[in-house]
């Protein structure tokens, strides 16, 4: 584990760092308050640190003050080392932020042991913020696909439309719907048809950007959202996800099935007014159109919100893209 060691007298820092290194810690040092404030507010900052007291630039408490309240994510255990060893100086400095003190000249012993019950509170936070992350990973998603659940796809588009509209950009909205599910389940079974499912999340997947978004809308429906996609963009992203889907057979048992889907897209430059609902009703309606059309196949819709235009226009758009 890395201990920063922040103290302006090289003798001392010295002793500190000899004696962590014996102990198995790694060492940082700094000479001086701003040069330890750095550290700990930079990149890979330890999580534990020996503040001296009295440093040119900034003092220990402030450090302690400055990195409460800027509320970081990890936390970083902090032991106060100083000369200064009456009862109120002690109040100061654990309410400044720190987590625990120790004079000069200190007991290696007492000194090991403190560090120790640092590291263990180090460790259980990190551990905390391991399981928390589990549980938000949990809470998003779908448990059967692993992509991202309806509440939560759902959340991202408003985001991703509040985004839009503050910057300009286009969002691409894609509804796709395998064809002729039901059938799979009919003949194969419920548990051929989930394993049909997850691959199929598997296979779009692997054709989407770091930062497009896909989530199960439905049970075979999924919503995918394509921030920066104007229409020709969202359109291509669409056939590529398509195209994944029925490149090759999926294998049920030994039998190849032929899985495809329909995609219905729209895109819109977002106003703090756009309705995701209707956004969502474009795709739905270009994919249902898609089905019509024959399947395994993308059409594109327009937002006529958007442009102002009615559903007439907005169908004849519609058609002129098919
Ligand atoms: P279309 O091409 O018109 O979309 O036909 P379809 O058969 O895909 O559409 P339909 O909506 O009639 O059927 C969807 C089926 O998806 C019905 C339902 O049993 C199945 N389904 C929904 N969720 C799940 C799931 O989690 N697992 C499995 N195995 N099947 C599911
Ligand atoms: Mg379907
Ligand atoms: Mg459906």
């Amino acid at each position: 584990m890395k201990v920063l060691v922040a103290d302006d007298s090289i003798v001392s820092r010295h002793l500190l760092d000899v004696t962590l290194r014996k102990w198995g810690y790694d060492v940082v040092g700094a000479s001086n308050g701003t040069e330890a404030w750095g550290i700990l507010a930079g990149p890979e900052a330890p999580s534990l640190a020996i503040l001296d007291w009295m440093m040119p630039g900034m003092t220990g408490p402030e450090i302690c003050r400055r990195m409460r309240e800027s509320r970081m994510e990890q936390y970083t255990y902090v032991i106060l080392l100083t000369a200064r060893n009456m009862k109120e100086d002690i109040v100061e400095g654990m309410e400044s932020g720190a987590d625990d003190y120790l004079t000069k000249p200190f007991e290696q012993a007492e000194l090991q042991v403190r560090l120790r019950a640092g590291k263990r509170i180090v460790e259980l936070h990190a551990e905390l913020l391991r399981a928390r992350e589990a549980i938000q990973h949990e809470a998003s998603r779908d448990s059967l696909t692993g992509v991202y659940n309806r509440n939560t796809i759902l959340a991202m588009l408003q985001r991703e439309l509040a985004r839009g509209s503050r910057e300009l950009r286009p969002l691409g909205v894609v509804m796709a719907d395998l064809d002729r599910f039901k059938a799979v389940n009919d003949t194969y079974g419920h548990l051929a048809g989930d394993e049909v499912l997850r691959e199929a999340a598997r296979r779009m997947q692997e054709v989407m950007r770091s930062y497009d978004a896909i989530g199960r809308y439905g049970g075979e429906e999924f919503l995918i959202l394509l921030p920066g996609c104007d229409d020709a963009s969202a359109y291509e992203q669409a056939e590529r996800m398509r195209h994944r889907l029925c490149e090759k057979p999926v294998i049920i048992g030994s039998v190849p099935y032929d899985m495809s889907g329909s995609f219905g897209v729209t895109s819109v430059v977002p106003s703090p007014t756009t309705s995701s609902e209707q956004l969502i009703r474009k795709a739905d309606q270009a994919m249902y159109l898609a089905k019509s059309r024959g399947r395994n196949r993308t059409e594109a819709a327009q937002a006529t919100s958007e442009l102002g235009l009615d559903s007439g226009a907005a169908a004849f758009l519609t058609s002129t893209i098919a």
